[in-house]
């Protein structure tokens, strides 16, 4: 905790002095612990969510909240689909119980539907009417992040519309450089819930903590590769019961790997949010993007975002199961009809893109 006041003391006298001073002035060990801190904010997509395995949505939102507080975390960004608001299921007040808890909204869309399964003018319709619900409320930031984070897959007309239609409406891309399918768990949590099996709630726990930790150390060495420094990351997370259950405990590991929680807003003015990669498809995070387009060579994905690792490490350590044999052709079609065509955690279109 002290060195951790220490290094924002420092954060905030090299922000202050570097303008004025310049950097000759500037104490050179200082910025070398500024440029070696980790920063992330943390999101969540998807708002309002159905319910998981152990929530209603009213405890998982109060859940979530007191989690986010008790472990600091001052502002989070909350995604939300406003087509999925009901008039009086409640909605509203759960997504306002967020702001008042100090965290803000954005736009991940009116209907969550993919770009990959509609024409570009559809797309920016479904923007504005989500745009449109959004603005009014408090909390609201110019923030677009796109459903399953698909920019149009491999056509390259139809996402350059779709940014060209955001820049022109003042958005940003909500775009994420920390990702480890966290919704993949929580799927899995929910089928196995259902079907009445048996879950071990501290191998659930511990893989959750450990994928996600594990997907932003990813992103970060990948990253520092790719532009030479650690950036202000983002993760991207859904509003589910395991976030509600074990946020906490998140936060407190990733401080342990030397992290630092920043807010959603002090995270988007990291320049590389303003970066646009030029890549063949685009359908992941930010950091894959950039690497590839950089040309960095080596695994790009964090590989738990692929379906057969992170189901077999769920069926082995929290189910207690040998994972079932499926297979590969069938991997293939079941992620290519989730993601409506190729997409990067599919098996196949990973053994391409290698
Ligand atoms: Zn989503």
């Amino acid at each position: 905790m002290i060195a951790r006041q220490a290094l924002l003391a420092v954060a905030m006298l090299v922000g202050v002095i570097l303008p004025i001073g310049g950097a000759v002035d500037a104490p050179q060990p200082a910025l070398k612990a500024l440029e070696s801190q980790k920063s992330i904010a943390l999101s969540f997509d998807d708002i309002p969510r159905a319910p998981g395995a152990f929530y209603t949505r009213e405890e998982r939102t109060e859940r979530l909240i007191a989690a986010l507080r008790a472990a600091g975390v001052e502002q989070a960004a909350f995604f939300v689909n406003p087509g999925r608001v009901g008039t009086k299921d409640g909605s509203l007040e759960l997504i306002e119980a967020y702001v008042t808890a100090g965290h803000v909204l954005a736009d991940h869309s009116f209907s969550h539907r993919s770009l990959g399964a509609m024409p570009a003018s559809d797309f920016l319709v479904d923007i504005d009417k989500a745009e449109a619900w959004l603005k009014p409320q408090r909390g609201y930031r110019p923030w677009f992040r796109f459903p399953g984070l698909n920019q149009g897959g491999l056509d390259q007309v139809k996402r350059r519309t779709v940014l060209d239609g955001l820049k022109a409406r003042g958005l940003l891309v909500g775009a994420v450089t920390v990702d480890g399918s966290d919704w993949y768990l929580e799927r899995l949590t929910l089928d196995a819930a259902k079907a009445g099996k048996s879950i071990d709630e501290d191998a659930l726990h511990d893989l959750y903590i450990e994928t996600m930790v594990q997907s932003a150390e990813f992103s970060d060495r990948l990253m520092r590769k790719t532009i030479g420094r650690s950036p202000a990351h983002m993760m991207l997370l859904h509003e589910t019961d395991l976030a509600a259950r074990y946020i906490g405990d998140l936060v407190e590991a990733l401080r342990n790997k030397g992290w630092r929680i920043v807010t959603a807003d002090a995270a988007y003015r990291d320049p590389i949010y303003q970066v646009e990669p030029n890549v063949p498809t685009s359908n992941g995070t930010l950091s894959e993007a950039m690497a590839w387009e950089k040309g960095i060579t080596g695994p790009r994905w964090y590989d738990r975002n692929d379906a057969r690792i992170a189901g077999a490490l769920f069926n082995e350590r929290v189910m207690h199961q040998p994972p079932a044999a499926v297979a590969l052709t069938d991997l293939h079609r079941q992620c290519r009809v989730r993601h409506r065509g190729p997409h990067r955690t599919c098996p196949d279109f990973v053994a391409k893109a290698a």
